[in-house]
């Protein structure tokens, strides 16, 4: 173990709350592309706000096709040993809540239980209608988009269905947002891994612990501007990194 690793181990080894923040750098490993790394989704292509969704049909089936062209991806993907180390440390006990930008689903399929992730942006594993909230499966809407190419609509009350993610420019989950919040201030140590931490307001969650007084560990391939606040920044891979702290394989 390396003193990088050590420092961290000590950090969690000394901490009596920790709360986990991750992002899209978490499931990498796992084959999900992130935003923001070069050749990330957003070198490839531009996002698609909220509003235009709700206004254009053409935008509506153009966020559906690239929601099916990754589902061969998200269907298949696994638990790395990123998620296996966050794991292992909610199964301690220390760890309360996972907050977690990610929309993927890993961090409940790695075995923590759904009550404990609060998921900022939503999950797009499903799809649910934006009227009356029926929930529709992926599989089910990609089939009927094959036929006839429209973008999905609900059976019930013919409202948009749209995945259950949080777009630009949608408000974000109010519950959800209240708990990542007594979560943080219960803990006194944060570790981020995997995010740029550029997306507001969930990149204040880790602002906010440290500013309460909690220590704060980034673990990011690449730099953040968070970096000059946190007590231990390592730019390193996560899995290999959080896996040797927490030992796990
Ligand atoms: P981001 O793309 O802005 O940043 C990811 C960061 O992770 C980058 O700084 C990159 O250097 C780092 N990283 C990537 N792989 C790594 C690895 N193996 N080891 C160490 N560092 C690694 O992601 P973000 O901050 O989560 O913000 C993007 C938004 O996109 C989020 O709001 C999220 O909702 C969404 N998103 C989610 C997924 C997912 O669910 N897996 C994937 C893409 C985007
Ligand atoms: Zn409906």
């Amino acid at each position: 173990m390396d003193d990088a690793v050590a420092a961290l181990r000590r950090l969690i080894e000394d901490a009596h709350r920790v709360v986990v923040f991750t992002g899209a750098g978490i499931s990498t490993e796992s084959g999900i592309p992130d935003f923001r790394s070069p050749g990330g989704i957003w070198t490839r292509q531009n996002p698609i706000y909220f509003d235009k969704f709700l206004a254009s049909e053409d935008a509506r089936r153009e966020t559906w096709r690239r929601r099916f062209e990754m589902e061969p991806v998200l269907r298949t993907a696994r638990p790395n040993r990123g998620h296996v180390a966050v794991a292992a440390l909610v199964a301690t006990g220390r760890v309360d809540a996972v907050i977690t930008q990610n929309i993927d689903g890993l961090h409940q399929a790695s075995g923590i239980p759904a009550r404990q992730v609060i998921e900022l942006h939503g999950n797009t594993t499903y799809a649910t209608c934006l009227d009356c909230t029926a929930r529709y499966e992926i599989a089910d809407l990609a089939a009927a988009f094959a036929a006839d190419g429209r973008a999905p609509r609900c059976a019930h009350c013919a409202g948009l269905v749209k995945t259950a993610t949080v777009s630009f420019g949608q408000a974000m989950p109010a519950a959800a947002m209240v708990r990542a919040e007594e979560a943080v201030l219960e803990a006194d140590l944060c570790l981020a891994i995997g995010s740029s931490l550029v997306v507001y307001p969930a990149a204040g969650f880790p602002r906010l612990a440290k500013r309460n007084g909690a220590r704060l560990v980034i673990l990011n391939r690449e730099e953040t501007e968070l970096d000059p606040l946190a007590d231990l920044v390592l730019h390193r891979s996560i899995g290999e990194t959080l896996g040797a702290a927490v030992g796990v394989q």
